[in-house]
């Protein structure tokens, strides 16, 4: 399940009457996810991510693990070299050299 999805998931189930009398807290959308009831607020009412393993293991996110980003444009890469990093240009891209006519 995906964070949007789940969202919605939770701001759905704290709408839903329960009884003509009583309303749905947030402790109650949290006890019905497995998650304490103000984790389920934050959720659903900011772009808030739980980051710890078991919360989202509960909720049923995919597990997140830390991964190095680049040193040199702060990006993710795959590969070891920066493929985001533009080359230099070469300074003497289009120059003519002279050189002595003996050397010819
Ligand atoms: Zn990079």
């Amino acid at each position: 399940m995906d964070i949007d999805t789940l969202r919605l998931k939770i701001r759905k189930a704290r709408t839903s009457p329960r009884g003509e009398h009583s309303r749905t807290t947030w402790k109650d959308v949290g006890d019905e996810f497995g998650i304490p009831g103000g984790t389920a607020h934050r959720i659903a009412t900011s772009d808030y991510e739980p980051k710890r393993p078991v919360i989202r293991f509960r909720l049923g996110l995919p597990t997140l693990v830390p991964a190095p980003v680049c040193s040199q444009c702060g990006q993710l890469h795959v590969s070891k070299r920066c493929v985001l990093r533009k080359r230099k240009p070469n300074p003497f891209a289009g120059w003519v050299i002279l050189i002595p006519v003996e050397a010819i």
